[in-house]
């Protein structure tokens, strides 16, 4: 629990520390039961269970914890509320438009992956993706158009990459995914196999009033941004911002391309800076 972003538990204010406490289960050896424990993280304002201060105490049904200026409840369920709980999960998890994870679903995925290609010495990339000058299409054809333009964007990145691979809303027009065990260079053709789907495909246009008519379509592009693990870091959190840095670039030097983060820093020295993007 904390304030950092990659929390599972996130607490959102400013007097919960980034990672500021933990729950973990064990196993009581003589009931074989399992036990819940929540330990302070040496948060900067402590973590307070039931009223008192505590860095590291069994968890019951019903306690309250407080965690900055937040007051959560600790509720042992049972098979009932637990199956509640999944389908309410499986809602949130999930962005409803076009059924991808949502960014914070993402984060948790990827951290888990990251550990796991850590500890087995295996690569993966991370893509970040922006739809090129998307407001156009709201614009143009309406703002119902545009959602139903980003489901089809969805469907379409999700078959230009393979079964393993993991890909997420980030709000607005902007997606992301991460490929386990993939190189640098087969982040780049699967980057590229979404970037020429996207470009290639026909996007509907639905217009209530002429529904017996063919139905109309319009063509979009988008940018993306490739890092790598472990060549361009091995923080799953700064992957993703070095793939931004990479889609940035896509977007400054002309979108409907990708960029790699790698190939950024020759290109730097070599070019004098451009200005800032002002959209
Ligand atoms: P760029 O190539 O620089 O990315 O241009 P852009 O127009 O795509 O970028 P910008 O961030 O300026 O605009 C994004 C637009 O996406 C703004 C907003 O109207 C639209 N948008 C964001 N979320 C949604 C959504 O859920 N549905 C619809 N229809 N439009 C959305
Ligand atoms: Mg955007
Ligand atoms: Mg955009």
């Amino acid at each position: 629990m904390g304030r950092a972003i990659e929390a599972d538990v996130r607490v959102n204010d400013a007097r919960a520390s980034r990672l500021h406490a933990r729950i973990t289960t064990e196993r009581d050896s003589q009931t074989g039961l399992t036990r819940y424990r929540i330990t302070d993280l040496g948060s900067t304002n402590g973590t307070t269970l039931n009223g008192q201060l505590v860095t590291d105490a069994l968890l019951q049904d019903g306690d309250k914890i407080v965690v900055g200026e937040h007051l959560l409840r600790f509720d042992m369920l049972d098979e009932i509320d637990r199956e509640f709980q999944r389908q309410i999960h499986r809602l949130l998890v999930h962005d409803e438009l076009t059924g991808l994870l949502t960014s914070k679903s993402f984060f948790s995925e990827l951290r888990r992956e990251a550990a796991r290609a850590e500890a087995e010495s295996r690569p993966f990339c991370v893509l970040m993706m922006d739809i090129d000058h998307f407001k156009q299409v709201n614009d143009t054809y309406g703002h119902l158009v545009g959602n139903q333009t980003l489901e089809e964007i969805g469907a379409v990145i999700m078959r230009a990459l393979r079964a393993g691979d993991v890909a997420a809303r980030f709000g607005g027009e902007e997606f992301a995914a991460f490929l386990l065990d993939a190189q640098y260079a087969q982040g780049l053709v699967a980057a590229e196999r979404v970037r020429a789907g996207i470009e290639e495909h026909h996007f509907k246009i639905t217009r209530h009033s002429s529904a017996e008519l063919e139905p109309q379509t319009h063509r979009i592009a988008i940018s993306l941004g490739v890092a790598a693990f472990p060549e361009d870091a091995r923080d799953p959190i700064e992957l993703i911002e070095l793939a931004d840095t990479a889609l940035y670039r896509a977007k400054r030097t002309g979108r409907n391309r990708v960029c790699a983060y790698n190939a950024l820093a020759e290109e730097d020295e070599e070019q004098t800076p451009l200005p800032a993007r002002s959209e």
